[in-house]
C-alpha cells in the first residue's frame, strides 16, 4: 500500500533509537501499519522509507508491536513539535480566529512561527475575548524571553512559568488552543465515517466527478460533501490518494475531513467554503472594483502551493475553478490529489491551463503547476475571463506556437506590469527557469509592497 516491503529492517543500534510521541490518533489501514493514540510513545527503528517509518510502540494499544507509521504523526519526545500548544504554521490572523473559536477559555494560548521575522516565535493569548500577541525574543546565549528581565533556557520552561503567573503578560496562560482543524480533535483520524452521520442539505454545484452538497455532519458541523459518480473512481485507488491528502494541512489548502467509501457513491467530506469557487466569485464581482497588485498575494494561493511544493506534491489542475472562497473572502486551493484520475480516465485535459510538457508528454511536475498558476493570475486579473480569449478550441500546437514566439497572453487591462511579468515567467517554455512557488510567494509579497506601480491601460 505504501510502496514499501515490510521486512522491518533494524538499521539503528538500540542506543541511537530516538523516542517519539504521537501527535494524533492513527488507525492502522493495513496489517503492516501500527495503530496508536495521541500521547503514545514510540521508538523509531527505521526512518529510511521517508514518509513511513518503522516503529515499535512503547505504550498504548499497540504496545510492543512493530509496524509502519506515518512520519508526520509523531514528534521527538523532547522537541516542541510534540507540545499541544505549538502551532508552527499558523498565521497571526488564523491564530486569532482559532483562539476566539468555541472551546477556548480565558488564557488559551498557542506558540507559532512569527510571520514577519523568519526563525522567531510568537505567543498568542486569549484575554477577555481578544487575542494579544507577544514576540518571543532570544538573548545571545539562546535563552528566550517575553520580558528581558525573565529569560528561560527553553520555551517549555517559559510556558510552564507563565502558566503559574502572568507576571507582565495580559493574563496567566491557561489551556493550549484547541487543535481543531475545523473539527474536533478526536475526529481528525476517524477517516472512514458512517454515511448516516452526514445529512446532505443543498446542492452547491457539480463537477467532473459528481455533485457537491452542503452537508451537516453529526447534526453540528457544516461541511462540503463531494459525491463521486459510481464508476468514476476505484475506491482503493482513491483511498491510496486520500492517505496523502489527509496529511496535507495548510491554511490555504482545503482540509479533507473524512470519507465514506464502503458503498457508492463515495463521499469526500471537506471543509465548507461559503462563497464557492474563485472563478464564480471573480465573475460575479466583475467591474465592482479594479483588482490591485496585492490581490493575488492576499488570496494566498502561492502560499498554499509553496506548501505543496515543499511536500513534493503536484496539483495538476490548478485553476480559478479549483480555488474556493470562504468567509471573509479567504481563498483555499481545492481538488489536489484527485486530478491524477482525470488523466488516467482519458478525460480531456484543461488545455488552456496545462503546461506544454503536460499536454505533450503527459509529464507533470510542480513546474507545470507553476505554468497553471500563471494562467490563474491571468484569470484573477481579468475577473475570471477565459484565458486565450477568442480561441475557443485552442490546440496544443497553437499554445506552443504562442509560447515559442513569445506571444503569450498580453497584459490584461489595468493589470500592473509587474504581475504580467510574473505571469510571463510562469509561462517559460523551459520549465527549469520557471520560478518556484516559494519565489512566487515572496515576489507577490514584495510587489504588493511597491507603492508606485504604473498600471498598463491596455
Ligand atoms: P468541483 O467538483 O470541485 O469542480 O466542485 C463543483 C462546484 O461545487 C464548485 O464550483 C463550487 O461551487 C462547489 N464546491 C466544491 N467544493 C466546495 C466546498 N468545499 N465548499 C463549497 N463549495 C464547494
Amino acid at each position: 500500500m505504501h510502496g514499501i516491503q515490510c521486512s522491518l529492517p533494524l538499521p539503528f543500534p538500540p542506543l541511537l533509537r530516538q523516542k517519539y510521541v504521537a501527535l494524533f490518533d492513527y488507525s492502522a489501514r493495513t496489517e503492516e501499519d501500527l495503530s496508536f493514540n495521541t500521547g503514545d510513545t514510540l521508538e523509531i527503528l527505521d526512518k529510511s522509507p521517508g514518509e513511513w517509518w518503522i516503529a515499535k510502540a512503547l505504550s498504548g494499544v499497540s504496545v510492543s508491536k512493530q509496524g509502519y507509521i506515518p512520519a508526520n504523526y509523531v514528534a521527538p519526545v523532547e522537541s516542541i513539535d510534540a507540545e499541544p500548544w505549538y502551532f508552527p504554521d499558523t498565521k497571526r490572523l488564523d491564530a486569532e480566529k482559532m483562539l476566539v473559536a468555541e472551546g477556548n477559555n480565558q488564557g488559551a494560548f498557542l506558540i507559532r512561527n512569527s510571520e514577519t521575522q523568519k526563525g522567531d516565535l510568537a505567543l498568542s493569548v486569549l484575554d477577555k475575548g481578544k487575542v494579544k500577541h507577544y514576540k518571543l525574543q532570544k538573548l545571545e546565549n539562546g535563552h528566550i524571553y517575553v520580558s528581558k528581565t525573565k529569560p528561560f533556557p527553553t520555551i517549555k520552561e517559559l510556558v510552564e512559568y507563565y502558566t503559574t503567573q502572568a507576571n507582565g503578560l495580559c493574563v496567566r496562560l491557561g489551556e493550549p488552543c484547541q487543535k481543531t482543524y475545523g473539527l474536533s480533535y478526536n475526529t481528525v483520524d476517524a477517516w472512514e465515517i458512517k454515511r448516516t452521520s452526514i445529512q446532505l442539505q443543498k446542492k452547491l454545484g457539480a463537477g467532473q466527478f459528481g455533485e457537491v452538497y452542503e452537508g451537516l455532519w453529526n447534526g453540528t458541523t457544516y461541511v462540503a460533501v463531494k459525491t463521486l459518480k459510481p464508476g468514476s473512481m476505484d475506491p482503493t485507488d482513491f483511498l491510496r490518494e486520500a492517505q496523502i491528502m489527509k496529511k496535507l494541512r495548510h491554511s490555504k489548502l482545503i482540509q479533507l475531513y473524512a470519507v465514506c467509501t464502503t458503498e457508492e457513491p463515495i463521499y469526500i467530506i471537506t471543509e465548507l467554503m461559503k462563497n464557492g469557487s474563485l472563478l464564480e466569485y471573480l465573475q460575479s464581482h466583475k467591474g465592482a472594483t479594479v483588482l490591485g497588485v496585492d490581490c493575488p498575494r492576499k488570496w494566498g494561493v502561492a502560499s498554499g502551493m509553496a506548501y505543496l511544493e515543499l511536500q513534493n506534491y503536484i496539483h495538476r489542475d490548478l485553476a480559478a475553478r479549483n480555488v474556493l472562497v470562504g468567509e471573509n473572502n479567504i481563498c483555499k486551493v481545492a481538488d489536489f490529489g484527485l486530478n491524477v484520475y482525470e488523466a488516467k480516465e482519458g478525460t480531456k485535459f484543461p488545455v488552456k491551463w496545462t503546461a506544454p510538457e503536460g499536454i505533450h508528454e503527459n509529464r507533470f511536475t510542480i513546474k507545470s503547476d507553476v505554468w497553471s498558476f500563471g494562467i490563474l493570475l491571468y484569470e484573477i486579473m481579468t475577473f475570471g475571463q477565459m484565458p486565450y480569449p477568442g480561441e475557443i478550441h485552442i490546440s496544443l500546437r497553437k499554445i506552443i506556437f504562442l509560447v515559442r514566439s513569445v506571444l503569450m497572453m498580453s497584459c490584461p487591462p489595468h493589470c500592473p506590469t509587474v504581475l504580467h511579468n510574473i505571469m510571463m515567467d510562469c509561462w517559460k517554455e523551459n520549465e527549469q527557469i520557471r520560478p518556484t512557488f516559494e519565489t512566487l510567494q515572496w515576489q507577490l509579497e514584495e510587489r504588493a509592497e511597491l507603492k508606485s506601480l504604473v498600471p498598463k491601460t491596455s
